[in-house]
């Protein structure tokens, strides 16, 4: 409420200096009400009730040209605070003032689109932007909420329409966000069974950015319903060029392919390389299972025992008494190895490199700040 009070303190003064204005310029008809309306105002704000305060201020202003920039600041006060209702309001009064001069009328009109975004009237927005649009002083907002929109609606096609608009205003580049929205579409593509379509989308994806591992995961995906597991492989295996630290969160994907390709010898070689780049448990656990099956139980105690001498992680030695239960039977080692499995739990681990949203599950538009693409693996 204090940082209210605050916030209104310049309406209070602009309200103030109205007051006094007219005071001067007219005759003294009505300035005992206009001042005692406004210290009534004041009197609100002192006590911290702004409610109140708001409301005497509204209601005390008449709009005119030396008014209207109170009204705009009170609109975008109302907005602020979640009011969205009072905003709109507020907005549509103005709008239905025949006295508003043309560039005031369009700004009104932006004010009360972004009022209907807020208030997720998506409808109302956008017919107000598209009418906005036309009129170079407000087309980069325009652009942007009109981008958000289709993006919420999932348009997707209308959403690169209108990211490229972006793009070629004077913006920074959408590389990312249209890598992504390429990859929406080609997603319903294949739901509409358009594969073809599809993949020229997951090709532009790329072609707008390189490093888009969602493009050859869609890609392999693709392939896998087919089962085509040599060319999905492909597609994973550029996974690991673009960024190796999605292995993990796609390992499974990978082990199918070459187990049905049965090159087990691969797998072991693949699995071996990746264990030693990228540090997780996922892939120390996929190493040593396969190293089990391939090369014998022994070989993987002795790798793991290994690695627990250079880092011990709580992952290795739980994995290490499970071994060693199978190996000896022990009573002891095995009421060990529970308590351990019941302490440690495998899992994914994601953050979001602009804003530190943690998460177990991997978004491709961070649920927070709402970026594209920024959402990366955390391996431990
Ligand atoms: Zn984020």
């Amino acid at each position: 409420m204090v940082e209210l009070a605050l916030a209104l303190l310049p309406v209070a003064a602009a309200t103030g200096w109205y007051v006094a204005h007219k005071h001067y310029k007219n005759s003294t008809k009505h300035s005992t009400l206009d001042h005692s309306t406004y210290f009534q105002g004041l009197n609100h704000l002192i006590n911290e009730q702004s409610d109140k305060a708001v409301d005497v201020f509204v209601n005390l202003l008449e709009i005119d040209s030396e008014t209207i920039e109170v009204h705009l600041a009170l609109g975008t006060l109302f907005r602020k605070r979640g009011e969205v209702e009072k905003a709109i309001r507020l907005h549509q009064n103005l709008m239905a003032r025949p006295e508003l001069g043309h560039v005031v009328r369009l700004g009104v009109l932006n004010e009360l689109g972004m009022d209907y975004m807020h208030a997720g009237l998506l409808d109302r927005a956008e017919s107000l932007f598209l009418e906005l649009e036309q009129h170079p002083e407000h087309r980069l907002n325009v652009t942007k909420q009109l981008l958000s929109i289709y993006q919420q609606e999932k348009e997707w096609l209308k959403a690169i329409n209108y990211a490229r608009k972006l793009q070629s205003l004077d913006s920074p580049p959408q590389h990312v966000l249209l890598a992504h929205l390429h990859c929406e579409l080609a997603l319903m593509l294949i739901n509409s069974h358009d594969a073809k379509e599809a993949k020229s989308n997951l090709k532009k994806a790329l072609k707008y950015d390189q490093l888009c591992v969602r493009s050859n995961l869609i890609n392999a995906e693709i392939e896998l319903v087919n089962k085509k597991y040599k060319v999905a492989l492909e597609y994973l295996m550029s996974i690991k060029q673009q960024n190796n630290n999605f292995v993990p969160v796609f390992l499974e994907m990978f082990i199918l392919c070459f187990n049905q390709l049965k090159k087990q010898n691969e797998k072991l070689q693949f699995l071996a390389i990746v264990e030693s780049e990228i540090n997780s448990d996922l892939l120390t656990n996929a190493f040593v299972l396969a190293l089990s099956e391939q090369k014998g139980n022994e070989n993987a105690v002795v790798f793991l025992k290994n690695k627990l001498s250079e880092s011990p992680r709580l992952s290795d030695i739980t994995k290490l008494s499970s071994m060693l239960v199978d190996k000896r039977g022990d009573l002891e080692i095995k009421t060990l190895s529970d308590a351990l499995n019941a302490l440690y739990h495998q899992r994914l681990h994601f953050l979001c490199n602009r804003c530190g949203f943690d998460s177990e599950k991997l978004n491709w538009m961070c649920p927070s700040c709402k970026h594209w693409g920024t959402i990366t693996p955390v391996n431990n």
